[in-house]
């Protein structure tokens, strides 16, 4: 009996899914997660919850559940107790380091892994066995968000909170579907719309469910982006809009356009060094990138372009920026990362409340876990492993040599799963995650992982894609089974601790890469207890984060609230960063401080318009996108064992045009084979239901992995930010 709630025993913690955070009520009954509302206290959600987070709890009670280890034996699986498990995975590491040296064993964790998992699995690999072979699959949904912060600002992560959402007037989300992809926020924009008049404009390739509830929709043809943020630059330009006192004092303008290789923290790392340009030069080149000019290629009309530009131009407007993956997942994605950045510094809406670009995340802790702590090749849980003093720092911290932490990175995530293809890693350890689903042209690397050449073990909840090719499955507890922290969009650290038991032989990731470090011999660099790991491992992190600058919030703040924005100074989170009304670490003297770079100047960028590296053709004549639909999350392997979910969304589908549907001759629910120049895919036609796309474009959910729509994308990626391009290739649709 629901109906009341009061006999049981509420549990605090984050939501298990999306990168919003909300604070989640579980309600534990007899030992047993039977409930779950949303947290009232929580300022991230405010008791809202969406579909998904209702029915988190649900997903732990499947059938299919990995309760025991697996490991292969003659081709087939035998269950073996967990400690046997480990002994083999422990072996195999050690065994292949010892042959082939330590660069040939690897690891791919998640944004989906807590704070101590990230943590834990970056000491072993960097601090104990000395290597970078370490990447994480947020290399997939915001290492663009990344280097665009990096590269504009010089810090990484957004300088705003989602109290800007109480404060703004417009809401301009560039290619991301709020509505089902971070709901909850949406719908506290919805509130704002409802209630104070705040204006909603969607700005994307498709009509969706957010375009549906804005103010306004506004189409462009995919790529594009790039051209129309820079006419939205010379409109303001050329208008006067310019907040000339924010330029001249807080801004320096740069080019410089290739790759800068990994050592993207250090900004003093750049292959091409940026060259510094002046205003004027800026300006000129922003002549290419005229409203009527733009408009030509991008399906935006002038008018549009202009009421844009006027919405960031009018001093007395507050505008928040949000996107996700539509700029993220970009053969350009730092490139329109800057260039939103750009509109926001020059009309000096930055930073204060209401008024921000804000790159939103898609994991529970794609910040925490993936950003903070370090889980990508290049990155320690602070700084990067190209600069001496982050790597003295690491080594005191973890009490190893510093000559063990290499300084050069490795592999970024597709270009790992290359290296296993191509033999040069042999042992490969995925957590949390199922790149043989999520990775793009998912048909390239999955022969890779089924050869002998490379031992394969995944940790997990459920079975997967992935999890069918591992050599050893371990079975992990689900996140209320563990304590854990967890770092969402808007910098919030959220604890929890565990709530129920889980069932079998079930173990948190970091515990097993505790054991198995144990078990190489490097069990003094882990000196945790089973009982208190998780606060253990967190308050040696934060020796990593301490000042005014990072400074995280300690265990026993954690415990009483719903957690705390960093940097946690005197006692409070900062909620606008380099503001020196909000951010103690601006020391200046001015109103603003972009400590980040060594100037305290953010940069404007001038990056232009280029085309895809695959556009239609007449032999492939559409454009296919891919994402996410409300009801499933990510690759499904969660929310397809939630029935409600499952009942709702049974199946991927190909979304068209209806103009399309009915020049091809192609019915609603019709079988379809989309096919690339990398593969095929056969869903059945989905006209006109959820979305719209604009003509010559199909749309494609990636959740379900028997319609693998990733076998047909574009493992092309952003040269700076190692992301690649989900959002667009070139693809023909035949009826099947
Ligand atoms: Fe969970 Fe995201 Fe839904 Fe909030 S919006 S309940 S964090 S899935």
């Amino acid at each position: 009996d629901l109906t009341n709630g009061g006999d049981l025993d509420w549990k605090k913690g984050p939501c298990r899914f999306c990168g919003v955070g909300c604070g989640v009520l579980i309600g534990v009954d007899k030992g047993k997660a039977v409930a779950v509302k949303g947290d009232p206290n929580s300022s991230v959600n405010k008791g809202l919850l969406c579909v998904k987070g209702y029915h988190q709890i649900m997903c732990i009670q499947a059938e299919d559940r990995l309760t025991h280890a697996l490991v292969k034996k003659n081709g087939k699986y035998v269950q073996m107790p967990i400690s046997e498990a480990l002994d083999i995975v422990a072996n195999k590491m050690k065994e292949t380091m010892d042959t082939h040296g330590k660069d040939s064993v690897a690891m791919y964790t998640s944004g989906q892994s807590t704070i101590p998992e990230g943590y834990v699995a970056s000491k072993l690999m960097k601090g104990a066995i000395g290597s970078n072979n370490l990447d994480c699959n947020a290399r997939l949904c915001m290492a663009s968000a990344v280097t665009g912060f990096l590269t504009s600002f010089g810090a990484d992560e957004p300088m705003g909170c989602y109290e800007d959402i109480d404060h703004a007037d417009y809401f301009i989300t560039w290619g991301n579907n709020m509505a089902e992809m971070h709901p909850v926020l949406f719908s506290r924009m919805l509130e704002q719309k409802n209630r104070r008049g705040a204006k909603i404009i969607d700005f994307a390739t498709r009509t969706t469910r957010s375009s549906m509830a804005s103010n306004k929709s506004i189409l462009f043809e995919p790529q594009t982006d790039l051209a129309v943020a820079n006419a939205i630059c010379y409109e303001i330009i050329n208008h006067g809009w310019v907040n000339k006192y924010f330029v001249e004092n807080h801004v320096n303008f740069n080019k410089g356009l290739t790759d800068m290789g990994y050592g993207l923290e250090d900004n003093y790392s750049f292959t091409d060094k940026p060259t510094q340009i002046d205003f004027e030069a800026y300006k000129d080149f922003l002549e290419d990138y005229t409203p009527e000019k733009v408009s030509k290629y991008s399906g935006v009309s002038v008018k549009d372009i202009k009421y844009l530009a006027e919405i960031y131009g009018n001093p007395n407007t507050k505008v928040v920026s949000y996107w996700c993956m539509g700029m993220n997942q970009h053969t350009r994605g730092t490139w329109i990362n800057n260039l939103v950045y750009n509109i926001h510094l020059l009309t000096g809406k930055i930073s204060q409340p209401g008024n921000g670009p804000f790159s939103l995340t898609g994991q529970p802790s794609a910040c925490g876990t993936a950003r903070e702590v370090g889980t990508f090749t290049h990155k320690l849980p602070h700084g990067v492993v190209t600069n001496a003093k982050d790597r003295e720092m690491a080594a005191k911290i973890w009490k190893v040599p510093v000559e063990r932490i290499p300084s050069k990175p490795t592999y970024h995530a597709t270009e790992m799963f290359r290296a296993v293809d191509r033999g040069d890693i042999k042992f490969i350890w995925t957590q949390a995650t199922n790149p043989l689903v999520s990775l793009p042209k998912t048909s390239r690397y999955r022969p890779g992982m089924q050869k002998d050449s490379c031992f394969v073990v995944v940790s997990d909840v459920f079975p997967t894609p992935t999890s069918d090719v591992a050599d050893v499955i371990l079975p992990a507890s689900w996140h209320i089974e563990k304590g854990g922290l967890y770092g969402n969009s808007e910098r919030r650290t959220q604890y929890w601790e565990q709530m129920v038991e889980g069932p079998g032989d079930t173990m948190p990731d970091a515990w097993m890469f505790i054991e198995v470090a144990k078990r190489m011999g490097y069990g003094e660099l882990f000196p945790y207890s089973r009982e208190n790991h998780v606060e253990e491992i967190f308050n040696e992190y934060r020796q990593f984060h301490e000042g005014a600058k990072h400074g995280m919030a300690p265990l026993e703040v954690l415990k009483k609230q719903s957690g705390a924005i960093w940097p946690y100074v005197n006692g409070k989170s900062t909620q606008w960063r380099f503001n020196a009304k909000y951010d103690p670490a601006c020391t200046n003297d001015k109103d603003f401080h972009f400590y980040g770079k060594p100037d305290g100047r953010a940069v404007i960028w001038q990056r232009p318009y280029e085309p895809a590296p695959e556009i239609p053709d007449d032999e492939y004549p559409f454009w296919l996108n891919t994402g996410r639909v409300i009801e499933h999350w990510h690759t499904g392997s969660m929310t397809r064992r939630i029935p409600v979910l499952h009942k709702a969304v049974p199946h991927a589908y190909v979304e068209l045009h209806p103009d399309d549907a009915e020049r091809l001759g192609i019915v609603n629910g019709e079988k379809l084979k989309v096919t690339s120049r990398r593969g095929s895919c056969v869903l059945p036609a989905a006209i006109n239901e959820r979305g719209l796309p604009t003509k010559g474009q199909v749309f494609v959910p990636f959740f379900d992995e028997n319609m693998l729509i990733n076998d047909v994308t574009l493992d092309a990626f952003c040269p700076i930010s190692k992301e690649p391009d989900y959002k667009k290739c070139a693809v023909k649709v035949e009826k099947v």
